[in-house]
């Protein structure tokens, strides 16, 4: 019998699971779904902006309802800066239409690099890990297996790392500045994706709690205004806001934020390769000190090699005129109108 208790003790016990406790105050459900009572009932109501289409057909929506109940007051606009890998201007633009909408805009940064110096840094620790797992089992280090650096659609890092995380860290700061309200604050967190976006987001709830970035400071609803709309929809949103968009879009991109995303469809990033050549070496260096493609199953070096193709077929990629991407669903009368309301910088919330 001792010697099977030795037996047993030898044996490490197996890792509990993480349990993540949630404050007792925090609720499952949401309250309502209705968008004028989660607007009245919210102390602060962020809007997430990436720079992109939907969100700033959200963002203008949402400042929409929100002027008409009096609560632009309590509307921010947040930009998490992703640095060099998203396309050029990208905050400006986010900047440019909160200050139309007439809402106080805020911008974060993750510390520790953009997504290519996190990647190589990830590798590192991933490699070394791996090689102590090997050690451990007796096997040799050199063929120890590293998982991918890169994010993937199953890891997606990137967006917790240099977004979610951000974002997170202003909303404490927003929650500092209430002050002592007798209860925790309440805040609504609002975002552009939509179920016509992929499989996995038209899942999506289009309210719920975010239950991890609520504690008992602070009651975070998550609200997806246009969860429910399509592409046209978008279009049609943002020509009534007379918002300028990001001219990405009219060299053919149907994304925006990076400008090569792990998540984009093929198109878009051969896109990105030939308008944006030198940052694409940047990512073929990347992957060659990782060892994997950049995209599952699609390297960086594949990319360039069907852009250089597309190039010499057709030659450079001449600039398209303002407002092609809207024209296409809006037609040339709607988007010439459009064009002359974003030069002169104005907007009509009730136009
Ligand atoms: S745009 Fe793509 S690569 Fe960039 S942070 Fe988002 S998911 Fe990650």
């Amino acid at each position: 019998m001792s010697a099977q208790l030795t037996l047993f003790a030898d044996i490490p016990a197996p890792a509990k699971p993480r349990v993540r406790r949630v404050h007792p105050s925090v609720p499952e459900v949401p309250a309502t779904a209705v968008p004028a009572e989660l607007l009245r009932a919210a102390d602060w109501i962020l809007l997430n902006s990436s720079g992109g289409k939907d969100s700033q057909a959200m963002a203008s929506h949402v400042c929409d309802l929100a002027a008409k109940l009096g609560l632009l007051h309590r509307v921010v606009i947040v930009h998490a800066d992703l640095g060099d890998i998203e396309w050029e201007n990208t905050r400006k633009l986010a900047a440019d239409q909160a200050r139309r909408l007439g809402v106080r805009f805020e911008v974060v940064k993750a510390e520790g690099g953009d997504l290519l110096a996190r990647t190589v840094a990830r590798f590192f620790k991933l490699k070394a890990k791996a090689e102590k797992e090997a050690q451990e089992q007796g096997l040799d280090p050199a063929t120890a297996k590293i998982a991918p650096a890169w994010p993937s659609s199953s890891a997606r890092w990137c967006t917790s790392d240099l977004k979610r995380g951000p974002i997170r860290k202003l909303i404490t700061r927003l929650v500092a500045e209430l002050g002592d309200l007798g209860r925790p604050a309440r805040i609504l967190n609002c975002m552009g994706q939509r179920a016509a976006e992929s499989a996995p987001r038209a899942k999506l709830a289009a309210v719920e709690i975010d239950r991890p970035a609520s504690n008992g400071k602070r009651h975070v609803t998550t609200w997806r205004p246009i969860h429910g709309w399509t592409d046209a929809e978008v279009w049609k949103e943002i020509a009534r806001s007379g918002l300028p968009y990001h001219e990405a879009y009219d060299w053919g991109m149907s994304r925006l934020s990076c400008s090569f995303c792990v998540l984009g469809c093929e198109a878009d990033v051969v896109l990105a390769a030939r308008l944006r050549p030198k940052k694409a070496a940047q990512y073929v260096a990347v992957e060659k000190k990782v060892g994997t493609d950049f995209k599952h199953g699609l390297s960086m070096a594949q990319i360039i090699e069907r852009a250089r193709a597309l190039d010499a077929e057709h030659g450079e990629l001449r600039r398209p005129p303002r407002g092609t991407a809207l024209s296409g669903y809006l037609g040339k009368k709607a988007t010439r109108c459009y064009l002359a309301r974003v030069e002169r910088g104005r907007l009509d919330l009730a136009a």
